[in-house]
């Protein structure tokens, strides 16, 4: 909890100190017990809960009677007071999320990524998409934070850049955030998917925020990645790319990786690799797909077509659910590659739950945990003897555009000095 400060020049931090008291008591909290946890003066509480009255942040609840004295009004969080945009981006689908100020999705979307498009075609669907979602939602444009964006990394978090993500040849050292800050006139901000999705857990995940402190999140799109969290903090690393767990190596054979390494295990595990272990296999033959994507299946690269992959990717999956021994066979693989890579991220992190999500992970989940709950526990290299917990995110596919937008909402809430959230 951060402790207010009574100068009236910082009555901005001030505000931020009460908004984050009153969002941590969902039941909301009276002026003194604010006055209590935050340090401040009740003079100081009483002046800016009025000013967060009149913005429309908070409302008064009702009241409490609890021993003598007058009856305490209770201040909670005005849900529809402000909100928040989320944009995830996945080489194969877009995501779009709008967030109220509790942290409810009141509205989304979702597109097929034109990956063969230039970014500065994405951002300017982008933008229409967002716009659509506000529209349709009835939401005052007014009333909106900002919009937070969930990129693949590498990013350059200072000036908003997405450096050369895997999967995206057409993506190099894009200014995304001014660029969708120009297009929307919104105040935007960026960060790895990974990271928004472990912010999504730690905000959002059943139980209430703050019972997850030491995780995993497992993130399963085109790309794989863990989101980290320790301590209840998310670990954003030096330069705001940690989380990057792709050339970990689980395996003496197999295709050689971009990294010219033999097993890493995101040349292993993401829907491309296993369609193309299935192809090689005999397992995905003519027939159970297009042509189109049977062959592109085959490639590698990086210019693979996402939406050819993710239609024989949905024929994997699908003679898998049917029970055919070989496709079952190509996810029971995956789920054992994957052990072993989280084996190490375990034991090097000391993690006792590790969470699964992204927007390829549903289709594949049953196959995989089959087989990877016992990899885990019964891998003789997994050191620490505390139960490591294994589940599937709560909020489902949308994770990472929910996650973004959290951090929208965290820029609200949160009392620090500097603010991420930029406006071109
Ligand atoms: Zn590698």
């Amino acid at each position: 909890m951060n402790r207010g400060t009574n100068l009236p020049a910082i009555g901005g931090y001030n505000r931020s100190v009460v908004l984050d008291a009153i969002r941590r008591e969902s039941a909301g909290l009276s002026r003194t017990e604010i006055a209590g946890r935050t340090g401040l003066s009740p003079q100081t509480v009483t002046n800016v809960s009025r000013r967060l009255l009149e913005a429309g942040l908070i409302r008064e609840s009702g009241t409490v009677i609890s021993g003598p004295g007058k009856p305490r009004t209770m201040l909670q969080l005005e849900s529809r007071g402000r909100f928040a945009v989320g944009v995830h981006i996945d080489p194969a689908v877009l995501t779009f999320v709008l967030l109220d100020l509790v942290g409810t999705v009141v509205a989304h979307a979702r597109e097929l990524t034109p990956s063969a498009s230039e970014p500065d075609e994405v951002v300017a669907l982008m933008a229409r998409s967002i716009d659509g979602l506000v529209v349709a939602s009835g939401v005052d444009r007014e009333l909106l934070l900002g919009v937070g964006i969930a990129s693949p990394g590498p990013v350059d978090i200072g000036p908003g850049l997405v450096l050369d993500p895997p999967m995206m040849p057409l993506w190099r050292h894009v200014p995304l955030r001014r660029a969708l800050s120009e297009a929307t006139g919104l105040p935007v901000l960026l960060e790895k998917d990974v990271t928004a999705c472990a912010v999504a857990e730690t905000w959002l995940s059943e139980g209430g925020a703050g019972r997850r402190t030491d995780f995993a999140f497992v993130y399963y799109g085109t790309g794989y990645g863990t989101g980290l969290v320790l301590g209840g903090d998310v670990l954003r690393g030096a330069s705001a790319n940690a989380g990057d767990s792709g050339h970990v190596m689980v395996d003496d054979h197999g295709h050689r990786c971009t990294c010219g390494r033999i097993g890493c295990v995101g040349e292993l595990i993401t829907p491309h690799a296993l369609v193309r272990e299935a192809v090689d296999g005999g397992v995905l033959v003519a027939g159970d797909v297009s042509d189109d994507a049977l062959a592109e299946a085959a490639r590698r690269g990086d210019d693979v077509d996402m939406r050819r992959i993710d239609e024989a990717f949905g024929a994997l999956v699908g003679k898998a659910d049917a029970g055919d021994a070989g496709a079952l066979a190509v996810l029971h693989g995956a789920g054992r590659h994957l052990a072993r890579a989280l084996v190490t991220i375990v034991n090097l992190l000391d993690l006792d739950e590790i969470v699964f999500g992204g927007p390829f992970w549903a289709p594949l989940s049953r196959h995989v945990l089959e087989v990877l709950p016992a990899a885990v526990r019964g891998d003789p290299a997994l050191i620490p003897k505390h139960p490591v917990r294994i589940v599937e995110s709560s909020i489902g596919i949308d994770v990472a555009a929910v996650g973004a937008a959290c951090l929208v909402l965290d820029q609200t809430f949160s009392p620090r000095p500097s603010a991420l959230l930029i406006r071109a």
